[in-house]
């Protein structure tokens, strides 16, 4: 039988306030001395008062803003009831029925995912198992940290989709700056909700949630092993049961952990600590937040693509990495101001589409393997001198690479590095001839077979000569006179 997959999450961020969520303790969850970052409030001593972290709130908005859904005018936080030993207070504090975003949309490759609603709550404290003995030990570093969690309806359609879902939300995260969004430290979690139904549109699977996926590949490859076995099990006449299940990284396979008669019931019920908040009395301003709202990914590839005529693979890297993406832009307005102070006979409009080609892939190749870490050691204006020397065949690729690396280990500007270490150009063909002519004498095997017709090894001088000439010499130059002489 054929079936309609369908996959709806909830994912959980950690927001990268300064402070916890409803106390002044700093949110620094991944503090290697456990226990350091508490306080009665966040460690659930009885009689405290949370009080509401308005830069939290208002990041969550910021992130609803930047998704199109709605921000109510009134919402609440609500008491999650459940016991567990990292929750001291034996309940979450959270949002039921009025959370701070309802609706909107998330565009993935070209599809618009829709949004339920995103709210905010407080993650709880962490289970340390020790391997060498048989008791657990609990950090409240994490305990009351920011905790936002979107929620989509169920419009996933494949594994594939979810996880593309997931890598966009991130990266959207990562601009709007609201979150570190590490996932290896936790800081980004998602829950998969999957069901197959019989028919496009119809809901009539029993949901099955994968809890705590925290990668990319584990996203995907929990859902695909749930989409098969649920398929596997329904085309044995068997009945999927609507319950929790893990995902075991080890053995990449879910496991059953609660089936719907032993889930939780959380009787929420309003925080009578915290005071509803009105937006309208809050001191939140939605026109500032909206303001606040940065060139999202998905404009940035259209403008990119458009403005500086990248390709498809060169777009993506320069928009995952907003960093280098930033730089870029830096060292293409660098490009335009060097062409106007230095070059009046090129044209601003023929040229910078190439150099803004050449500029991207010296970046993403080059660059990038020469790069240790986030740092971007070179200034902007000194990459963008460098590109327009290759551009103007200054340097040959060897040369560049080079000097390249040295810009990287002094932060020089490349004409003075090409100065200091003897890089300048032969200029002197006459220099270059003797050269050529020293390379003919050593290989009178290649230079007859070149005249019996072999290219091969033509190119095999050729590169006799770059290495003699330390790749000094106008590779254009080389093939000219090389061409003569052999005649
Ligand atoms: P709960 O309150 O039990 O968490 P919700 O209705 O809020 O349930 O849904 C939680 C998640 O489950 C949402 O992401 C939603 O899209 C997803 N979901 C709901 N129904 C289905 C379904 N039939 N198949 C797959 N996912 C579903
Ligand atoms: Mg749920
Ligand atoms: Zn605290």
């Amino acid at each position: 039988m054929k079936y309609e997959t369908v996959i709806g999450l909830e994912v959980h961020v950690e927001l990268n306030t300064d402070s916890k969520m409803f106390c002044s303790c700093k949110n620094e969850s991944d503090n290697k001395t456990p226990n350091i970052n508490i306080c009665p409030v966040c460690s659930g001593h009885p009689g405290t008062l949370p009080v509401a972290n308005k830069k939290a709130i208002e990041k969550t908005i910021r992130v609803g803003l930047a998704l199109g859904c709605q921000i109510p005018e009134y919402s609440k936080f609500d008491r999650k009831n459940y016991f567990y030993p990292d929750l001291p207070k034996a309940y979450q504090i959270s949002q039921n029925e009025n959370p701070f975003c309802l609706g909107g949309s998330l565009n993935v490759d070209g599809r618009d995912i829709k949004i339920t609603r995103i709210h905010l709550e407080e993650d709880a404290g962490k289970l340390v198992h020790s391997s060498d003995s048989d008791s657990s030990l609990v950090d409240f570093n994490r305990s009351g940290v920011p905790l936002m969690e979107l929620v989509t309806e169920p419009v996933i359609k494949s594994a594939k989709e979810a996880t593309r879902f997931a890598q966009e939300l991130r990266l959207i995260l990562k601009y709007l700056n609201v979150s570190n969004v590490d996932l290896e430290k936790g800081e980004m979690r998602a829950d998969a909700n999957i069901s197959l139904s019989s028919a496009p549109g119809k809901l009539d699977g029993v949901r099955v949630e994968i809890k705590n996926l925290n990668s990319f590949r584990s996203i995907e490859r929990a859902l695909e092993y749930e989409i098969k076995r649920q398929q596997e099990l329904l085309d044995s006449g068997g009945v999927v049961v609507q319950e929790t299940r893990g995902w075991d990284d080890n053995k990449q396979i879910t496991i059953g952990q609660r089936s719907k008669e032993q889930s939780h019931d959380y009787r929420y019920f309003p925080d009578p600590d915290l005071p509803p908040v009105y937006i309208k009395d809050s001191g939140i301003d939605l026109q500032r937040i909206k303001s606040s709202i940065v060139e999202l990914p998905q404009q940035r590839r259209s403008r990119f693509q458009e403005e500086y005529s990248l390709s498809d693979k060169e777009t993506e890297f320069l928009v995952t990495d907003k960093e280098l993406g930033d730089y870029y832009e830096k060292v293409v307005s660098e490009l335009r101001n060097w062409i106007k102070e230095t070059d009046i006979t090129l044209s601003v409009d023929d040229v910078m589409p190439k150099l803004s080609r050449l500029a991207a892939n010296y970046l993403l190749t080059d660059f990038q393997s020469l790069r240790t870490g986030d740092e971007l050691p070179i200034d902007p204006e000194n990459f963008a001198e460098f590109v327009c020397l290759i551009y103007k065949d200054k340097m040959s690729s060897k040369v560049a690479k080079e000097v390249l690396k040295e810009m990287f280990n002094t932060g020089g500007d490349p004409s003075q590095i090409i100065k200091d270490k003897g890089l300048t150009e032969l200029e002197d063909e006459s220099e270059i001839e003797l050269m050529i002519e020293m390379v003919i004498k050593e290989n009178p095997k290649a230079v007859e077979d070149y005249r019996q017709g072999k290219e091969a090894s033509f190119k095999f001088l050729i590169g006799g000569i770059m290495a003699k000439t330390k790749g000094r010499a106008n590779p254009k130059v080389i093939e000219k006179i090389l061409k003569e002489k052999l005649i």
